[in-house]
């Protein structure tokens, strides 16, 4: 199995959430680095990318820098205003001149606690694409939605309202990550990560096009672990896996980052 039939490179990005300080991170990407290089790690084959807090990007981007590591980084989160009276909020100018590649977006803390509306996460992924970043982009449904309105209808939604107004060759990446599954250990299974990840897709044929359904990787979230990380990118719309708590355990994260 490679990266091959699908045409897509695998992803596999860990979302440090409010973990490890720019010490911590620093010690945590030299090792990272190096247990992917002993175990021969081939990042165009499946690339990685680490989500440190804000505190920790420039650190870590020296250190990618200084050694030349092909490990990629982003911010987790970005502001949909471009610059000026916004305390304590992070443009995405700023993420851009620190090389980051990536940032996240909407992920389902950010709509839980920080009251993120459909609205604001697409201003934010329309900042972020505006200064080149590639966004992450999360949507997922509670356990109540599932039970309400079935399994797709609920993510299907969130991404339709996030991509207003991107255009239809957007470089962007999708996270299907069910908020029942987040932390609790209660992964989807592979079935149910590739029904909505296909519709996902689907969507992206009509709000973005043809070229960008087929070349946008869609993630699957949610208690990834090193043990149930193969199943889900067997499937055929599943090209990666956006991974909170295992991506802060060195070995587990390594061995999720090398699934083959
Ligand atoms: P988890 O988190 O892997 O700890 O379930 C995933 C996420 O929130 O991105």
């Amino acid at each position: 199995e490679s990266a091959a039939p699908k045409g897509r490179v695998p992803f596999i990005a860990g979302n440090w959430k409010m973990n490890l300080d720019h010490l911590q991170a620093i010690a945590f990407v030299q090792k990272l680095a190096w247990t992917l290089k002993d175990a021969n790690h081939d990042f165009r084959d499946v690339e990685v990318a680490v989500f440190p807090p804000f505190t920790d990007l420039r650190s870590v981007q020296t250190l990618i820098s200084a050694d030349k590591l092909e490990l990629k980084f982003g911010g987790q989160d970005v502001s949909q205003h471009e610059s000026g009276a916004y305390t304590g909020e992070i443009s995405g100018a700023f993420l851009a001149a620190l090389e980051a590649e990536y940032v996240i977006i909407g992920h389902s803390e950010r709509r839980q606690y920080h009251g993120e509306s459909d609205e604001i996460v697409a201003a934010k992924v329309a900042a972020a694409l505006k200064h080149g970043l590639v966004p992450v982009i999360c949507v997922g449904e509670t356990a109540e939605d599932l039970e309400k309105y079935g399994p797709s209808a609920v993510p299907v939604s969130q991404l339709k309202a996030a991509l207003n107004g991107a255009a239809p060759d957007a470089n962007i990446v999708v996270a299907y990550e069910p908020v029942w599954a987040i932390g609790s250990g209660q992964a989807a299974t592979p079935e149910q990560a590739q029904q909505v990840a296909g519709a996902l897709r689907a969507l992206l044929g009509e709000v973005l096009s043809a070229e960008a359904a087929e070349a946008t990787r869609i993630l699957y979230g949610g208690s990834v672990k090193a043990n149930n990380i193969a199943g889900f990118l067997r499937e055929t719309d599943v090209d990666g896996a956006l991974v909170g708590g295992a991506s802060l355990d060195l070995k587990e994260f390594s061995s999720i980052a090398q699934f083959r």
